[in-house]
């Protein structure tokens, strides 16, 4: 059989008539129908057929048939943005009275969809340490309708171990197990084999890879994306054909790409552990790292995030930031281009000073998403401005 990248590469929208090798772009909003009778025949869902882009077109179909391939699922729907998919995934299923059980290290704007927009439609939630396993036994309410986490955590990488919390599925089978696997991506981590229901993604990160375009797609077990189509069909978060047809290119790469952010990443937190100018590195695939084990078990390689913590605090960080060369500072992640965050100040600036330790983020922590350049210019880069702003 063959693997899942070679599929994902030969995966096509049907060829027209004009014959081309490339997928078109089809900027279209709807599709004509040949006759009245086939008209009415595919709304009646006897036939099949595309009616409008709001629901279904060929260059966001082939999408997410290659993000299915990858992840090993049944079906899937693409989004306007990585927050469309999310708050949809949640959207779509709950209902008032509803509980949600969500790890707490988990993105800023999912931290308000709990926080600050469910409760007003009365669900409620509760947040565990995602690496403590009974917590999440515990956790789970007789009224708890979705059990969600993210794994690696954003910026601490702390991991849940998958197939103890999918794993609880079978214990609750009416709870539906959610994932937000953009981190990983679906070349590093396929948490479906775990029993997760649906896998989010934000496709703006890793599954772009150069900064062009938002997106965002789910995956999973058809029987809750149709409930999902149904909820995305009348309230209209569709991705463009236009994102669909530059993410689908870059699924091609996804797996090459990944390989590179890994191995560049690995290297970097190896060629940081132990400088004098840092006070703790952390990345997956390190021994050091707590979760060592569970990281090689789990996932493929260790991802293109490294977590350090340069000495001197906040003053230090933001000079060492200024002091960087090639390596840009932007709040986005997942490039070709290497970016150094300090989320302290940005990304997780709004939270209260306990909430940024409990996510593993002190005055001097840098999130560093590896790029593609070469690993010594990454690194050099690193070094010279630790050496120069000591
Ligand atoms: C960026 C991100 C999102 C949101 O995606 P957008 O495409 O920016 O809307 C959600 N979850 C995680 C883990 C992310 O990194």
């Amino acid at each position: 059989m063959e693997k899942d990248q070679s599929k994902i590469i030969r995966e096509q929208a049907n060829r027209s008539a004009t014959r081309e090798h490339s997928v078109p772009l089809y900027l279209t909003s709807s599709f004509i129908f040949d006759s009245a009778e086939q008209g009415r025949a595919i709304f009646a869902d006897e036939e099949e057929g595309m009616v409008y882009s709001r629901y279904a077109n060929p260059n966001t179909t082939e999408f997410i048939n290659k993000v299915c391939i990858g992840e090993q699922a049944e079906a899937g729907l693409a989004f306007a943005s990585g927050m469309a998919a999310v708050f949809a995934s949640f959207a779509a299923l709950v209902r008032h009275g509803d509980h949600i059980v969500s790890s707490r290290a988990i993105f800023g704007s999912t931290h308000q969809l709990f926080t600050q927009v469910f409760p007003r439609w009365g669900v409620t939630h509760t947040y565990v340490e995602a690496v403590d396993n009974k917590a999440w036994e515990d956790a789970i309410q007789e009224n708890t309708k979705i059990v969600f986490l993210e794994s690696p955590s954003n910026p601490g990488l702390e991991l849940a171990d998958l197939e103890f919390v999918g794993g609880l599925k079978a214990k609750h089978p009416n709870v539906i197990f959610v994932i937000d696997n953009c981190f990983a991506t679906p070349y590093l981590q396929k948490p479906l084999k775990y029993g997760f229901d649906l896998s989010v993604h934000s496709a703006t990160k890793y599954m772009d890879g150069q900064g062009r375009v938002l997106g965002g797609v789910v995956v999973g077990a058809s029987s809750l994306i149709d409930e999902l189509r149904f909820f995305i069909r009348h309230t209209g978060p569709a991705m463009s054909p236009f994102n669909a047809w530059i993410l689908s290119k870059s699924m091609d790469t996804l797996g090459i790409r990944m390989d590179r952010h890994c191995s560049s990443a690995l290297a970097l937190a190896e060629a940081l552990e132990g400088h004098d100018e840092i006070d703790d590195v952390k990345y997956p695939f390190l021994p050091s790292h707590p979760q060592y084990l569970l990281a090689t078990k789990q996932m493929k390689a260790g991802g293109g995030i490294v977590t350090f913590e340069v000495k001197g605090g906040a003053e230090r960080a933001f000079r060492f930031i200024d002091a960087l060369q090639m390596i840009l500072y932007t709040s986005n992640l997942g490039d070709a281009r290497s970016i150094a965050t300090h989320p302290g100040s940005t990304t997780h600036s709004k939270l209260t000073d306990e909430e940024k330790i409990n996510l593993g983020i002190r005055p001097g922590t840098i999130r560093l998403s590896v790029g593609l350049e070469d690993k010594d210019d990454i690194i050099n880069d690193i070094i010279q401005a630790l050496e120069t702003t000591k």
